[in-house]
């Protein structure tokens, strides 16, 4: 048996692209029996990923121009330049009237994260369902393809469950290699490098991190919300500002999610990563020292175990503005006062200069622990993968083996949370399908 176009993969990038070659073939005048789509899937239905994405809400997209999507949501540099085309070709516009077509309407949150009005996850994945079979793409389910050889310019691909399938152009769209339970194991890794492909080793992102060990239990629980957090090695630092949520095992919310990827790296390179946070990270050490002592002579009789717990925690306007976020969480002062060496009871009046000093470090540079790992199965997605310079960015065309196309997870980039990666996934399958397509009328 064979097909015109065989896609490995019903997730979001496999998907998009069976549809755009749909299209384009369409466009072209190709007839429908002419030029036969069929994606392989693993799973018994699609886009398990996609069911799961946003804690089971589905943040879509994100809100803005094409240029702004890519400056917000990929820091890396080669990665950005890599999906520039991707990206401007389908944007989050086209992402979403192509849902809409089924009906799904979707809405920016105020912090630019896109999500069904209605409906979640699964509803984003029934309405591709959809879409794919006005697109007369046949799906085969339950069918894992481990091996696919190339030869005299056509594709065999072959299935555990046994058989093989032929075709003319093929998209490997498998995805990353987080979350195997949902299929994700990094088989499309092993396929592209048999098929002559090199890979970046997969590795952690937007994952937890784990803590060698917690700063106190009765901090499990707590969120420090928009903080400054930093990690950092022998070798090199970063710095995020957001939530950051303290779990029984170490560190999670979006900041520790997003920092995570350089969290992995310093740990792998150098052995040794530690974490602190920033509990005034708008205020520079040098202003927060002249509040303090401000403070300290017009409220010299107050303790400064009382003035932690009335303390807002990453306030904007000083010490004196009021705080969006709250104050420093109850259960850190006792650990504040315990790093800065200050005694129960002391006061501003009592507490020396040095004292002063110490405390300053402490809430600018709080100590959250050593990063003991970083869990590469529960990110929610994986950096690493097959190496960018190998694929064309206008086509996603293999430079390795032509009628070969690459997309989404599977290549070597990750964007941050709040819908980027899923974008990324649509526009980069988009391309390859159409690419693949268009290749009808050379
Ligand atoms: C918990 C979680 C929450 C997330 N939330 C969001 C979010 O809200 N917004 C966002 O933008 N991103 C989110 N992501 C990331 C996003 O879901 C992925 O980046 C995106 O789905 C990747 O798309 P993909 O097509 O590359 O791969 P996938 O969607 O993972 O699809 C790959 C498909 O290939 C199939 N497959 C693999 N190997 C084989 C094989 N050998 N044979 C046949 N089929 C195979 C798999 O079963 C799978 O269906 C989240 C991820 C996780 C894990």
């Amino acid at each position: 048996m064979t097909a015109s176009l065989l896609v490995v993969g019903a997730g979001a990038s496999g998907m998009a692209s069976a549809i755009a070659a749909r299209q384009t073939a369409d466009r072209l005048g190709i007839r429908r029996e002419d030029f036969s789509i069929v994606i392989v899937e693993r799973n018994s239905r699609v886009g398990e990923k996609i069911r799961i994405s946003g804690g089971g809400k589905c943040n879509i997209t994100h809100e803005g121009l094409p240029q702004e999507v890519l400056r917000k949501g990929f820091f890396n540099r080669a990665e950005e330049r890599f999906l520039r085309k991707a990206l401007f070709g389908f944007t989050n516009s086209d992402i979403l009237e192509l849902l809409l077509k089924k009906g799904l309407r979707a809405r920016a949150r105020e912090d630019g994260k896109v999500f069904p009005v209605e409906g979640d996850g699964t509803a984003v994945a029934e309405a591709f369902e959809s879409l794919l079979e006005d697109s007369a793409v046949r799906i085969e389910y339950s069918s894992r393809v481990t091996k696919v050889l190339f030869r005299d310019g056509l594709f065999e691909v072959f299935f555990e469950e046994g058989g093989s399938l032929g075709a003319e152009w093929l998209v490997l769209a498998t995805g990353g290699v987080s979350w195997p339970q949902t299929g994700t194991t990094g088989d499309g890794l092993r396929i592209a490098r048999l098929l002559g492909h090199t890979q970046t080793s997969p590795s952690p992102a937007l994952a937890p991190l784990y803590l060698v060990r917690l700063p106190s239990s009765s901090l499990a629980g707590i969120a420090l919300r928009s903080v400054g957090l930093r990690v950092f090695s022998l070798s090199g630092e970063a710095v995020r500002r957001g939530d950051v949520l303290i779990t029984h095992k170490g560190l999670s919310g979006p900041a520790a999610l997003s920092i995570s990827r350089e969290a992995a790296l310093f740990s792998d390179k150098d052995k040794k990563c530690a974490v602190v946070a920033d509990l005034f990270p708008d205020l520079t050490d040098a202003v927060l020292e002249a509040e303090l002592l401000r403070h300290a002579v017009e409220k010299g009789s107050q303790m400064i175990r009382k003035f932690l717990q009335m303390c807002p925690i990453a306030p904007t306007g000083g010490l004196r503005g009021s705080s969006l976020n709250g104050t420093i969480p109850t259960a850190l002062v006792p650990l504040i006062m315990k790093h800065a060496g200050l005694e129960e009871d002391v006061t501003w009046s009592t507490l020396p200069k040095i004292g002063r000093k110490k405390l300053l470090t402490v809430l600018k540079r709080f100590p959250l622990g050593e990063v003991g790992r970083v869990p590469l199965e529960q990110g929610e997605v994986s950096a690493g993968g097959t190496a960018l310079r190998e694929v064309n960015p206008k086509t996603m065309e293999s430079r390795v083996v032509p009628g070969l196309f690459l997309c989404g997870e599977l290549l070597d980039y990750a964007g941050e949370i709040g819908g980027f990666n899923l974008q990324a996934a649509f526009s980069t399958g988009w391309l390859a399908g159409s690419s693949a397509a268009s290749q009808l009328q050379e």
